[in-house]
């Protein structure tokens, strides 16, 4: 069965309730192809607004959960929260997390099998620094990302991957194709060697960092580039030609 094309959009710490609403409302008014699988990632505090007013064919996600079920953990969300708030999905290990508020591989493997033992599916992040790049170590790194949730995780069918290289986040500069479809295609090589020939056929890889109404057609072509996560762009009327960028 061909992998269904995936566009997530991450608002991060960004909006207002008039501004989200806004967002909402175009998209809801936008002729949205019907093929795609359509996410979005406000902040907590407005997941229950965009969740109430966005057409329901288009699910929202979390930008974060804890991997604990309840009690003391101040400013952390639950997962059974946002079960019970209609939210079925969260970005998970997203480099400005790994990289500002210092979560590690374990951490990110933990969250993600909390996530998907309570019902939430995940969109998990992962990608190198420019530094780790040039070191050659791209394909090291993602490995070590994913491996560690393979070591929690058994079931994959409700994990998208993004990969997103944190040189190209938010930063206007795209990888090329040719980075892209590479990363991908060796992410899909480690599902299928680590996992199973099945999880890697179906699993979609998409990808983030910079996506922009210009750069989404050629890189939508790649064979391993099922979708993207998109940031920056996520926020303003473009967002609509991203998710139509596979027609
Ligand atoms: C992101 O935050 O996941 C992202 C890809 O950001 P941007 O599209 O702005 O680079």
């Amino acid at each position: 069965m061909p992998r269904q094309f995936f566009v997530g959009g991450n608002f991060k710490m960004n909006g207002t309730i008039k501004s989200v609403t806004d967002i909402v409302t175009n998209l809801n008014n936008a002729k949205l192809d019907p093929n795609v699988e359509v996410v979005v990632a406000p902040s907590a505090l407005y997941l229950l607004l965009v969740r109430e007013h966005l057409r329901k064919e288009i699910e929202v996600a979390a930008q974060n959960v804890y991997d604990k079920p309840n009690g003391a953990f101040t400013g952390e969300i639950s997962v059974e929260q946002l079960k019970s708030s209609g939210i079925n999905w969260t970005l998970l290990g997203h480099s400005e997390r790994r990289v500002i508020l210092q979560e590690d591989d374990k951490f990110v493997a933990s969250k993600t099998k909390a996530a998907l033992d309570g019902g939430v599916s995940v969109i998990l992040c992962c990608g190198e620094s420019l530094e780790q790049r040039e070191a050659g170590k791209t394909i090291e790194v993602v490995n070590n990302q994913l491996k560690a949730v393979a070591a929690e995780v058994k079931d994959w069918s409700k994990i998208v991957i993004a990969y997103e290289p944190i040189w190209a986040i938010g930063t206007g500069k795209v990888a090329t194709t040719e980075q892209a479809q590479e990363v991908h295609a060796a992410i899909r090589e480690w599902l299928k060697k680590d996992i199973s020939p099945e999880v890697a056929e179906s699993t979609r890889i998409i990808y983030g960092g910079s996506v922009s109404e210009k750069n989404c057609k050629e890189l939508a072509k790649q064979p391993d580039v099922d979708g993207f996560l998109v940031g920056g762009a996520s926020l303003k009327p473009a967002f609509v030609d991203i998710i139509n960028s596979n027609q």
